[in-house]
Formats: structure tokens, C-alpha cells, sequence
């Protein structure tokens, strides 16, 4: 699994498709959720609804997780 280029944090695969969708499609490297946060200077949280917007609306980056919540 790809970790931060950053912090070294292992990757799932909601970071990699955050970093996808709102930082640079073709991007094969990446950071966490956390600290690509910091870069846009905005809470987690606030990605994290992002993400589950996308979720809901069957965006290819975010496939459903198996675990249930
Ligand atoms: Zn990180």
C-alpha cells in the first residue's frame, strides 16, 4: 500500500482518491488526508464530507467499503 509522501501515514484508498480528485488527477504519488488538509488549509472534516458526497453519488474514486460503520 502507498504510504505519505509527507508524514509516511499508510494510505487508504479515501486518501488517494481525495488527493485524485482535488489535487492532481494523474498524481502517482500522494498525501494523507491530514496533510493534504494542511496544504488547503481547511478541517478534515470538511474533506471528509467531500468524499462522502462523492461516495453517495457513485464517483469512481471512492468505491463503497466493505466494513460496515
Ligand atoms: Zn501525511
Amino acid at each position: 500500500m502507498a504510504r505519505c509522501t509527507r508524514c509516511g501515514r499508510e494510505l487508504d484508498s479515501d486518501d488517494i482518491g481525495a488527493y485524485l480528485k482535488f489535487c492532481d488527477r494523474n498524481a502517482t504519488s500522494y498525501l494523507c488526508i491530514g496533510c493534504f488538509c494542511q496544504d488547503l488549509q481547511c478541517p478534515e472534516s470538511y474533506l471528509r464530507e467531500r468524499i462522502e458526497f462523492l461516495r453517495r453519488h457513485g464517483c469512481a474514486l471512492f468505491p463503497k467499503k466493505q466494513s460496515s460503520q
